[in-house]
């Protein structure tokens, strides 16, 4: 079955087709740095985090983006009014724009830590980026798409670029009665959106790094089109985002970038649904906004608040409650203690029995990718894990059994990244004595000439899992 997940540019399941076989291009809009990051934002993160794993274990090599915003995102993002978020917060601490960047930037990579991130092959500042970004501004000013003001800002003009509005379904006019008109009479056309501005008092400031351009600093949107060509060229395979992003701002990194290349820009267009706490949004004034430390601080680890952020669907709401972290903790129990089991069983601290896990095993692997095929379905994955959990729980398994049960719990694992690493008990150590002894009855039947009883222990051994590895000081068994 192929991989197949839900385009909001074309409104259906589209099956991934990555655009140089094997290998998939993804871009993420990462944080904006001005505060500490909310488990909202982490929602996010996280299914692209889930999505990059669940890529990689269909056997493509993955190359994934995520930019920091560190300037140019303003805080009124729909009318490209408003101050940038790094100044506002400058302005609120008396710390610089640059200081707070660095601070808040930190701590994003140690939240990604502590919630079990993969981290993304490149995550790159805008402000690094200033160069890349004028590249494309000079082209889109060349072309005659973008329109540079009396001030020295620079805007795209959308009535240049039809398709505007092709992602999230906001047609043109409906734009036109709907928008609100900002007090700007320098654009064009209210919706014209900003790729550069200038402002004397802006903390952040570069000579304009297009021709003619004045001093000043980049708009949000194409900081994202600079970056993602830079590291994944001018088509990529999966751009994803929170749902909030689809517009203006997706619909904006779309404009610039195909205004650009003339090639479409994305081919699957993913956007993870908000986050509710306690059935509402979350807001400082409702009490009810938790940053990730303040997840941490009431005891629940990084991986229990990961699995309450990623166990829902993506494409639906998810509403955060703190039972629901208890809950979290129960799940991640319940699985790490049936891995613990079959590591001591495994390893002969408990009885091994005769049930053959080897079908239910296959069948479990079967429907997990199955349901994650199907737009990167989680809540049905876990249910088959849970199923999987409990029939393990009532069986008494072989050997063989324990390690095909524990290569399946490996592999979600690998993909969901929410239960933790696979008990070490006595798993990396030395053989069980059982096996021990299997091996040591496999030498003194060599020494006999009795090959049937040797390849016997042989095959045993390697039904469990291990291998004979021969060594300067004897033969001795290793994981296989
Ligand atoms: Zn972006």
């Amino acid at each position: 079955m192929p991989l197949r997940l839900y385009n909001s540019l074309t409104r259906r399941l589209d099956e991934l087709r990555p655009l140089v076989p094997n290998k998939v291009t993804m871009y993420h809009c990462g944080p904006t740095v001005y505060s500490s990051p909310h488990i909202g934002n982490f929602r996010s993160f996280l299914f692209a985090d889930v999505l990059r794993r669940f890529i990689e274990d269909q056997g493509y090599q993955v190359i994934q983006v995520m930019n920091v915003t560190d300037v140019g995102h303003l805080t009124n993002d729909d009318l490209e009014t408003g101050e940038d978020k790094m100044e506002a917060a400058s302005k609120k601490t008396g710390r610089t724009a640059w200081d707070i960047a660095k601070q808040y930037e930190n701590e994003f990579h140690e939240c990604q830590r502590l919630l079990h991130v993969r981290l993304p092959h490149h995550m790159p500042r805008a402000t690094d980026f200033i160069a890349q970004m004028g590249v494309i501004i000079d082209d889109l000013l060349q072309k005659g798409v973008a329109y540079q003001v009396d001030n020295g800002d620079v805007y795209f003009e959308i009535s240049k670029f039809p398709q505007y509005g092709k992602l999230s379904g906001k047609v043109i006019d409906e734009l036109e009665d709907g928008a609100r008109v900002a007090v700007n009479d320098k654009k064009k056309d209210p919706r014209d959106f900003a790729l550069w501005k200038t402002d004397d008092k802006h903390q952040m400031q570069w000579d304009a790094p297009f021709r003619g351009g004045l001093r000043g600093f980049p708009g949000w949107h194409i900081e994202c089109s600079a970056m993602s060509a830079h590291y994944l060229g001018h088509q990529i395979d999966v751009h994803t985002g929170g749902e909030d992003n689809m517009f203006p701002h997706h619909e904006c990194e779309i404009a610039q970038t195909e205004a650009h290349t003339h090639r479409q820009f994305v081919s699957i267009w993913m956007h993870a649904r908000h986050l509710l706490v306690d059935n509402k949004k979350m807001s400082k004034s409702l009490g009810n906004f938790f940053t990730v430390e303040d997840v941490l601080k009431k005891g629940y680890s990084g991986l229990e608040l990961r699995f309450a952020l990623v166990r829902g669907h993506y494409r639906q709401q998810l509403n955060f409650t703190l039972k629901g972290l208890d809950e979290a903790r129960a799940a991640i129990a319940r699985v790490q203690q049936c891995r613990q089991r079959l590591v001591r069983i495994e390893t002969g601290a408990e009885r091994k029995g005769e049930a053959d896990l080897t079908a239910a095993t296959a069948a479990a692997n079967a429907k997990f990718t199955a349901t994650m095929q199907e737009d990167l379905n989680v809540s049905e994955a876990l249910a088959v894990v849970f199923d999987f959990v409990g029939e393990c729980n009532r069986a008494q398994p072989t050997l063989a059994s324990c390690a095909l049960a524990l290569q399946f719990f490996a592999r979600i694992e690998d993909v969901l990244g929410c239960f933790g690493a696979t008990p070490q008990a006595d798993a990396t150590g030395d053989a069980p004595a059982e096996l021990q002894a299997m091996l040591q009855k496999r030498q003194d039947a060599k020494k006999q000439k009795d090959w049937a009883t040797a390849d016997a222990m042989r095959d045993e051994i390697q039904k469990a899992g291990w291998k004979i590895v021969d060594t300067a000081t004897g033969p001795r068994l290793e994981k296989a």
